[in-house]
């Protein structure tokens, strides 16, 4: 075999990917009749694939790469690391000093009595930490009955077993199934399931499902609410703002733990270090990964309040662990993104761009004959597509087919948007500039205007 570099054709390193690289959330069959795009480069928010196209990174990879690509530091940093000490675990009383210096900036930034930080290397697996940190918290209190945890329909919370079960996507739960106690109620979708209600109201009526199903439960066997501060790979899914603070008054009414899953939110991405802050939730946990080290080397984490943290590790040793928990590569890493976010005031400028420069131009796309709502928090955003306006209508037939027209449009500009059935979603890096930001939106909006002409 050839020696495969970047310099092979396109469609040769198309073939090889199709034969050996089982991808994740891909059609194999599909993968080896379009194959995949293959990207080379990156350098702030824009990526190069192997046909030489210039693609603006209207999702920094996937939510993660908030400081843009191509941060020399950051790899300095790594290879530093990696020369003094590539390796050594966090098992057994024993630790290093990335993971010493990020648990410590990690406790500095995150609001209220969050201190203490369990590492992992994806937000899957902070995820299942957290089902097992919260079902031992009720043990060591004494309730050991109290095991389910409750989320949303719609919800992410990632693909092992744990973050799948918590999240509410039925496709996901198809395959491979479901581990018991976890609960779902709706979504506080109300563009596409509000009816009638105001935004309001119906923040508060999702919000009420959480009491009716503790009462259902039995509230002894309640032990955790989850969910995302906004549900982003649901479709970026903005809460009305009466839903956070009905939450947390139930949550505290029943004395259920309340974590907030800020994989995506977390590190500046709605304007604040953390959603939770944007939003006004106080958590008792909360789920970090992504932009937590823009993605550039793979580590997440759960940060714990002291109560939890007192209770939990206050009762001998946690039966629980990762080879990689706080991989001092990674640490190191995660360290250098949060120095260049909080020296070049990364979180500042999201709330610079985002409004009102981004937000007005955004808005601006609702006017579009094929958008229903268009919705932005700091720099994630989202657009319904859809046939009637008034009516907030969803199209005929299966559900997802323009949204998936509207992407393509969208790649072949050169733009990366998502499409989460029919609603079209963004997130880019966060340091992205005003100029790059027109590009962004003109792109989307012709994307928008060819996938119209196409309908028609
Ligand atoms: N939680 C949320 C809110 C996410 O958006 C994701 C990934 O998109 C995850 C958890 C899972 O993270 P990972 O893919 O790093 O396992």
């Amino acid at each position: 075999m050839n020696m495969i570099t970047n310099h092979l054709p396109t469609a040769e390193l198309q073939k090889l990917d199709a034969a050996h690289h089982f991808h994740p959330f891909t059609d194999k069959a599909g993968l080896a009749a379009k194959g995949a795009r293959v990207i080379l480069r990156g350098e702030g928010v824009w990526l190069t694939d192997s046909e030489g196209h210039r693609i603006i990174d209207g999702m920094a990879g996937l939510w993660c790469v908030n400081i843009g690509y191509g941060r020399k530091e950051l790899a300095q940093v790594a290879a530093r690391q990696m020369d003094e000490l590539p390796y050594y675990n966090t098992f057994f009383q024993t630790t290093h000093v990335p993971a010493i210096a990020l648990a410590a900036k990690i406790a500095e930034l995150a609001p209220g009595d969050l201190n203490h930080v369990f590492f992992a290397s994806s937000g899957s697996e902070a995820n299942d930490t957290n089902i097992r940190l919260v079902r031992r918290y009720w043990d060591v209190k004494g309730m050991p009955w109290r095991k389910t945890i409750i989320a949303r329909w719609n919800g992410y919370h990632g693909s092992t077993m744990g973050g799948g079960s918590l999240g509410g996507m039925k496709p996901i739960h198809a395959h491979g199934g479901k581990i018991d106690g976890i609960e779902h109620i709706d979504q506080p979708y109300w563009w596409a399931e509000g009816g009638d209600m105001s935004e309001d109201e119906f923040g508060l009526a999702r919000a009420r499902q959480l009491e009716e199903k503790i009462l259902q439960v039995g509230p002894d066997n309640v032990a955790a609410f989850i969910g995302e501060p906004v549900q982003g790979a649901g479709g970026v899914i903005i809460p009305p703002r009466t839903y956070w603070p009905e939450i947390q008054r139930i949550c505290q009414k029943y004395g259920i733990l309340l974590i907030a899953d800020e994989v995506i939110t977390g590190f500046g991405r709605t304007g604040q270090w953390f959603g939770s802050q944007t939003f006004g939730i106080k958590p008792h946990i909360m789920t970090i990964a992504k932009g937590l080290s823009s993605g550039y080397q793979p580590i997440g984490g759960s940060i714990v309040c002291d109560e939890v943290a007192e209770v939990v590790g206050g009762a001998g040793e946690f039966f629980h662990g990762y080879t990689y928990s706080g991989h001092p590569v990674a640490a190191a890493v995660a360290l250098e993104n949060l120095r260049i976010m909080q020296d070049e005031k990364v979180v500042e400028h999201v709330r610079d761009v985002a409004h009102p420069y981004l937000k007005e131009r955004w808005d601006a796309l609702a006017e579009h004959p094929l958008v229903g709502e268009a919705k932005l928090v700091g720099l994630m955003g989202s657009i319904a597509l859809t046939p009637d306006k008034a009516k907030r209508a969803k199209f005929a037939g299966e559900e997802g087919t323009v949204g998936y027209r509207c992407r393509e449009r969208c790649f072949a500009n050169d733009l990366i948007m998502r499409a989460v059935g029919d609603r079209m979603i963004i997130a880019p890096p966060l340091v992205i500039t005003p100029s790059e930001i027109d590009i962004l939106v003109d792109r989307a909006k012709k994307s928008l205007d060819e996938c119209y002409a196409g309908l028609k």
